[in-house]
């Protein structure tokens, strides 16, 4: 496979994988994250699925397309390790649905910041969120999904909470 395909299919499947996790919310109230701004692609994508859902997005800076910057009292800025605790204790354990696009393209240190991590999500997350992440996590609340047709396995990661 060329780097053009593995690339298209790795936006694939996060598109079809965050198209399932809106639909698996519906319309149960509660926030939904982003960790990784980044160009605001994903960002992007998941308000316009969800524009009435309070909608807060973690990035240790901002650099996406000037359409697609979160509103300031919508983005913790800074490092995850930092800034989830503050979440954590401004917004509690009432977020639905998280999305973990934190990879560097260095797998092991982009495992290794998930694992340190993942549980300061899990400290946000209300029981029946749903979790899409670029990266495995274990963790025992964090039990894995099924991935919507047309996803090859390992490509991304789809958890249900609780
Ligand atoms: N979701 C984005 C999009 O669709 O454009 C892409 C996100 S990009 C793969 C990963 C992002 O995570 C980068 O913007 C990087 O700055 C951020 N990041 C990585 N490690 C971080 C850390 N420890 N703390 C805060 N942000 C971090």
């Amino acid at each position: 496979m060329s780097r053009l395909d593995s690339a298209i299919r790795r936006l694939q499947a996060q598109k079809l994988s965050l198209d399932w996790a809106v639909a698996a919310i519906g319309d149960r109230s509660g926030n939904a994250i982003e960790l990784g701004l980044g160009n605001g692609r994903t960002f992007d994508h998941l308000r316009s699925l969800m524009p009435e859902r309070p909608f807060y997005v973690f990035d240790r800076q901002v650099a996406a397309h000037p359409d697609c910057i979160p509103a300031e009292d919508r983005l913790f800025l800074g490092d995850f390790r930092e800034t989830l605790p503050a979440a954590a204790e401004r917004l509690g354990r009432e977020t639905l649905l998280a999305h973990l696009d934190i990879g560097t393209g260095e797998k092991q240190a982009s495992m290794a910041l998930a694992a340190a991590i993942a549980p300061l999500v899990d400290a946000l997350l209300a029981d029946g969120a749903v979790v899409v992440s670029d990266q495995p996590v274990d963790l025992p609340r964090w039990k894995a999904a099924a991935l919507p047709d047309g996803i090859g396995p390992g490509r991304i990661h789809l958890y249900e909470i609780g």
